[in-house]
């Protein structure tokens, strides 16, 4: 299930490069292009769903294996041990730019609360 016109679509197409670091049958994770920490890395699950709360909706167990993903990627980054932070930017008021849920893995350095 893709969109046209979604740039993570076309990641995962393989259309737009990405710097991956993790696959799953149903998800991928690439570095983010504009870190804001030392480890910035985005899940997203391979079939389009714009948001967490539509994926809920539709398949959380498939939400559920975005999350665990997230916490693999964080083993892997070695930023398990000292924290970090999984966010779902949802909707345009809370800085959601692309409309392809994706998690948010964040550490590496200090994470300050709340965030802005
Ligand atoms: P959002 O603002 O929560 O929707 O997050 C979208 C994220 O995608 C931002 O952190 C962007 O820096 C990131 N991003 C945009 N284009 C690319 C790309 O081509 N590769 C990797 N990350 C990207």
């Amino acid at each position: 299930m893709t969109e046209q016109d979604c740039l993570f679509c076309k990641i995962v197409a393989g259309e737009v490069p990405a710097d991956v670091i993790r696959r799953t049958d149903r998800t991928l994770a690439f570095r983010d292009i504009n870190p804001q920490a030392p480890t910035h890395v985005l899940v997203i699950p391979v079939d389009h769903h714009p948001t967490a709360a539509a994926l809920a909706a539709q398949d959380g167990d498939l939400l559920a294996e975005v999350v665990r993903e997230a916490h693999q990627v964080a083993v892997a980054e070695g930023i398990e041990e000292t924290g970090y932070r999984v966010v779902f930017n949802t909707g345009p008021g809370a800085g959601q730019t692309v409309f392809h849920v994706h998690a948010h893995v964040l550490g590496g350095r200090g994470l300050g609360w709340p965030p802005g």
